[in-house]
């Protein structure tokens, strides 16, 4: 099966410096890849580039089996995008900014007016569709945003932070959303993040990028099995140091054979400990 996406040797230059720097990826139909890294990575370039929004200063970018740069009306009738900065118009209703998008796409009058229905209802805002969009909870508005993205039935789903400043709770709320989508519709997503949490909860597949430049892809496992299952944690004074071992049980090998075992622990290794390796900083 073709890839759902795909981007080759691709540079993105801003005022002379390479914010997306020699990136190469594929995602395939159905996954959904979290591209994670901290802020100035280059995340939202790489999604504005993939949406259209921003073009490639160099490399081949195929988005649902279309070239971008010669086919980018196309490009736009497959893809849904749920961009950072809410990007609804507070002043329109709900319903107005569902209907406003609907007809952009030219999505027919009776086709149209079922499937509002049927998005709102599914992000469960049916009972605010005469309100006016700035009326909503952050969380209410990036489900208008969703469910507006989905409207003229896209096969990819590319969300930019979607939980960005949202409650835990909310966020869970989003998540839930997102994986049915994947689950029940086979929608492919790609989305940016630096919540940790919210990549091991979603993502099949996860990028890290770091300056630019896409460090490491693999799933979880495979990144925590070739950096390390097992942690020992070491405390100096303020600080802590951290060796990785093969396994948990390696790693409680070595503690057990330690003469002085103060201020030591061991842990199973996640994904922020990966990143702190592989870049020696943190995610936020
Ligand atoms: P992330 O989404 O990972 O936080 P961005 O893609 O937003 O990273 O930004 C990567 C780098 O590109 C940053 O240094 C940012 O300042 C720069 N950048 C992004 N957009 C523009 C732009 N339109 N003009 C100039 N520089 C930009």
């Amino acid at each position: 099966m073709a890839a759902a996406v795909s981007l080759r040797n691709v540079h993105k230059v801003y005022n002379n410096a390479c914010v997306v720097n020699d990136l190469s990826l594929t995602i395939e139909p159905g996954e959904i890849f979290g591209l994670l890294g901290p802020n100035g990575a280059g995340k939202s370039t790489t999604i504005r580039m993939l949406t259209t929004l921003a073009q490639a200063t160099q490399g081949d970018i195929v988005v649902a089996g279309c070239d971008i740069s010669r086919q980018p009306a196309e490009v736009r009738r497959q893809i849904g995008v749920v961009l950072q900065q809410v990007s609804i118009d507070g002043d329109l209703s709900v319903w107005e900014n569902m209907e406003f998008h609907g007809r952009m796409h030219h999505i027919p009058n009776r086709v149209r007016q079922q499937e509002i229905d049927r998005w709102l209802s599914y992000v469960g805002l049916s009972n605010r569709k005469a309100d006016k969009a700035k009326l909503l909870s952050g969380g209410m508005q990036r489900r208008l945003q969703i469910a507006r993205a989905l409207l003229h039935q896209p096969k990819i789903l590319f969300l930019d932070e979607p939980t960005v400043g949202l409650d835990p709770q909310t966020r869970r709320r989003l998540w839930e959303i997102i994986q049915d989508l994947n689950q029940q519709q086979g929608m492919t997503m790609l989305l940016t993040t630096h919540y940790m949490e919210e990549v091991e909860y979603l993502c099949d597949r996860i990028g890290i990028m770091d300056r630019g430049q896409l460090i490491e892809t693999g799933t979880l496992a495979e990144l925590r099995q070739k950096h390390g299952e097992g942690i020992v944690m070491k405390q100096t004074g303020d600080r802590w140091d951290y060796d990785f071992f093969p396994t948990l049980d390696a790693a409680n090998d070595y503690l057990d054979q330690q003469p002085d075992k103060t201020g030591m622990m061991t842990r199973a290794s996640n994904l922020e400990d990966i990143f702190v390796e592989l870049t020696g900083r943190n995610l936020d």
